[in-house]
């Protein structure tokens, strides 16, 4: 079979089985199984797959059809313009999230030798594209997930930027030793009863979508958390997930009545990321 005849036979079964982008998955599956780029595949489309590498392919294509996401499947995704390593310790970072990465590059250019911390760091997908965005920047790294940890600081290695992010394993805030001047964080913020409806449901790790019955649990711990472990005129950045951004808000005016509180847009038009500001 040549790899055209392969990637076309892929793509219908991906679309017979409403997989989205199935031209997309299918090639990324099969260019992982080649180890080949994209321009390498197309010059050489007609060249002949081997036993081995047709019968990986249908391996592959046979565990995305039973739902497992192809991040899982090759070991990587890129994010923010980066490779990173994942497993299924850890959440697939998303697109959206690059929106938080955005802000919080922005709005770190306002500190000199700014630090940064990371609360639930997964992958550590945030804290290294900070690191690589911001050189003057440290970075602290929290998981409750020794297995995320160990996934992130592979990451970190891959990306040279060891000597500016540090893992600390422990429960969102409790692990910093100094304020931080930036808190960032995309925490579990699905509605359990929303959780069969996340499409990579029983392969990425609850613990790092599940935010109770309205989805707010982890991002309401963390914000009483906050006064304690920021610095004067510090910035708090949270994802936020669809309709949650009222409730937010009005939990962090109470908890901060004179701090300055943004709410920005992601590129779908929900409200993504809430900012908080503190004042002098
Ligand atoms: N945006 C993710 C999803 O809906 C959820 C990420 C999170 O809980 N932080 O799949």
């Amino acid at each position: 079979m040549t790899r055209r005849q392969a990637l076309s036979r892929a793509r219908e079964l991906l679309v017979a089985n409403n997989i989205e982008s199935a031209s997309l998955e299918a090639e990324l599956l099969l260019r992982h199984i080649l180890r080949i780029d994209r321009t390498l595949l197309y010059t050489e489309f007609d060249r002949e797959l081997t036993p081995q590498q047709e019968e990986s392919y249908r391996q592959c294509i046979e565990r995305r059809l039973k739902g497992e996401p192809s991040a899982y499947i090759t070991g990587h995704r890129e994010f923010f313009g980066l490779d990173f390593l994942v497993d299924n310790n850890v959440l697939i970072p998303r697109p959206e999230t690059e929106l938080l990465v955005e802000q919080a590059i922005t709005r770190s250019r306002k500190y000199s030798a700014p630090l940064i911390a990371d609360i639930g760091t997964g992958c550590g997908a945030i804290a290294i594209s900070l690191a690589l965005s911001l050189p003057d920047a440290h970075i602290d790294a929290v998981d409750i997930s020794e297995a995320a940890v160990a996934v992130a600081k592979r990451n970190c290695r891959k990306h040279s930027v060891q000597n500016r992010v540090r893992f600390l394993i422990g429960n969102m805030l409790e692990p910093l030793s100094e304020p931080a001047d930036i808190i960032v964080t995309n925490l579990p913020y699905v509605r359990t009863a929303d959780l069969p409806r996340v499409n990579t449901i029983g392969f990425e790790p609850p613990l790092a979508l599940d935010g109770g019955i309205d989805g707010l649990d982890m991002i309401r711990r963390l914000c009483f958390q906050v006064r304690e472990k920021i610095k004067p005129l510090g910035c708090l950045l949270m994802e936020i997930g669809m309709g949650q951004s009222e409730a937010v808000t009005n939990l962090l005016r109470s908890i901060f009545p004179s701090a300055y509180i943004e709410v920005i847009t992601d590129l779908s038009g929900i409200k993504r990321v809430v900012c908080l500001t503190l004042p002098r």
